[in-house]
């Protein structure tokens, strides 16, 4: 197999919408993760037709293309102004969140290795269990420990003295604290005034991952919602990063990372001129770079305008009001924590007559088509079941409630799934770092998922709680190589 012989467009598309049939609809507001559907009527086409402008561009050289720094400059002093940035804040527009958090974790990790020349040590990111895996896994690639936090069972919310006791325990080798506002599991912002302030006691650098809160928080405020303080008006806030592809409603493939002030940011940037080519400088992980998704952001952010912003913000509060009022009415769940919107977690409520295991509400509702995010127990945090609310879910609240009403009711008193305890006794003994494909490929199918016969038919089961119920209880080590191998297979030449 090479690249196939040429093709007529109308073939190759016909094909790509054959494939699309197999996706769940993305502007229903019935995927309640993933995907931010505005329901603006009109916006996809902006988006469409400014990320056309910018196709042929590279944003890798804004000496050539003049306009690149141009878009950034504009969303950065927009975005910067509405997040509480002075006159001083500096940003870089990146292609997501994780992306944004890498370079956040990079700039302190080498600010502290330049103030600590002759150390050994590595520094450490201090961040709360709840943090996204964006911060681990930019820890995992920038040589960073990383230490946790644990946040209070009832409030899900990390606290001033649990950062201040992480930063003492860690010392001098702490780079960068991360706190969340909010955090996506939950949806309840930590208290960043403390913590950032416990950092700056430190001289230590505070990002705030406002990711998902960055551009509805500041709404939500101005409707009146109690919103703690959580962006650069915080004086120990360093830096922020913000998605522009969540409730920016712009596509995927933008993101800000804003700094407080220029110097802060100096050393995230890369500059390379030992080589017999052009001399390189990078504000980002990428080196060419689209300006397609920044440029399409750059233009919703506009035609929305600050009217617009607050119009899909104020369906969002309704939205979510009914459906945390609608859903916490059911005997045996209950709100987790107290999510100020517009992403929220609900628990079962084990002192109800009948609690309801949320992985298998989670399976009820998706049998109705409606799909929210099963989340494992893990630490004090019980397992739940997420939701994100989209401003396109606003037109169907009642009926996402009926959904869960009735798919409570199927479910209600029904034990949650729990694994064989002899696979769990037998996969503690599995030593991961030898474990070869085969054999994961196998426990894969123990799971119920995967395709060990390599039939090209690996795919989720219709039922999802055994194997989530499987995965919490496995060891994480074991659990991750187990998803990486299923993954793999997705990717793999006899993939579905
Ligand atoms: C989505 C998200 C991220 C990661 O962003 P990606 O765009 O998926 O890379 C990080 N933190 C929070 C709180 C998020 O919601």
């Amino acid at each position: 197999m090479s690249i196939p012989p040429a093709r007529d467009i109308s073939t190759v598309l016909a094909r790509l919408e054959d494939l699309r049939a197999a996706d769940l609809p993305t502007d229903s507001g019935r995927v309640m993760a993933y995907v931010y559907a505005s329901g603006v009527e009109g916006l996809d086409d902006v988006a469409a037709a400014a990320a056309r402008a910018v196709q042929d561009l590279n944003g890798l050289d804004p000496t050539t293309f003049p306009s690149a720094a141009a878009l950034e400059r504009e969303v950065v002093t927009w975005v910067g102004g509405l997040l509480g940035g002075g006159e001083e804040v500096v940003g870089t527009a990146t292609s997501g969140g994780t992306e944004s958090i890498i370079l956040a974790v990079k700039a302190a990790r080498d600010a502290w290795t330049s103030a600590h020349p002759e150390d050994p040590r590595r520094p450490v990111v201090l961040a709360a269990r709840t943090a996204h895996p964006a911060v681990a896994k930019a820890a995992h690639l920038l040589h960073v420990d990383l230490h946790r936090s644990e946040v209070d069972a009832d409030t899900v919310a990390w606290s001033a003295a649990g950062a201040a006791a992480g930063l003492d325990a860690a010392g001098d080798r702490v780079c960068l604290v991360v706190a969340s506002a909010p955090g996506y599991a939950h949806g309840v912002v930590d208290d960043v005034t403390g913590i950032s302030a416990a950092a700056a006691d430190r001289g230590v650098r505070c990002h705030v991952d406002a990711c998902i809160g960055g551009l509805v928080l500041p709404y939500l405020r101005q409707a009146g919602a109690p919103v703690p303080a959580f962006d650069l008006s915080v004086p120990g806030v360093t830096s922020l990063s913000v998605d522009l592809h969540k409730y920016g409603y712009a596509p995927k493939g933008a993101s800000l990372l804003l700094h407080r002030d220029a110097d802060l940011r100096t050393p995230q940037y890369w500059a390379w001129t030992d080589w017999p080519g052009y001399p390189v400088v990078n504000s980002a992980v990428t080196s060419s770079k689209p300006l397609g998704p920044l440029a399409a952001a750059w233009a919703v952010l506009q035609v929305l305008g600050h009217d617009g912003f607050t119009r899909l913000t104020a369906t969002l509060i309704e939205a979510t009001a009914a459906i945390r009022d609608g859903v916490a009415a059911i005997p045996g769940l209950r709100v987790l924590g107290d999510p100020v919107g517009p992403l929220l977690a609900f628990g079962s409520d084990a002192a109800a007559p009948t609690p309801i295991a949320p992985f298998l509400l989670a399976d009820a509702l998706a049998t109705r088509g409606w799909i929210a995010q099963a989340q494992p127990a893990n630490g004090p945090l019980p397992r739940s079941l997420h939701l994100t609310v989209m401003p396109a879910a606003g037109r169907h609240v009642p009926e996402l409630i009926a959904a869960v009403v009735e798919a409570a009711h199927e479910v209600a008193g029904q034990p949650p799934p729990t694994p064989d305890p002899q696979l769990i006794a037998a996969a503690a003994m599995i030593d991961v770092a030898t474990l070869d494909g085969p054999t994961a490929r196998q426990l894969l199918a123990l799971a119920g998922l995967g395709d060990p016969a390599g039939t090209g038919q690996s795919s989720l089961p219709a039922a999802m709680a055994p194997a989530n119920a499987l995965l919490e209880a496995l060891p994480p080590a074991l659990a991750e190589r187990l998803l990486t191998e299923f993954w793999g297979q997705l990717f793999g030449p006899g993939g579905p």
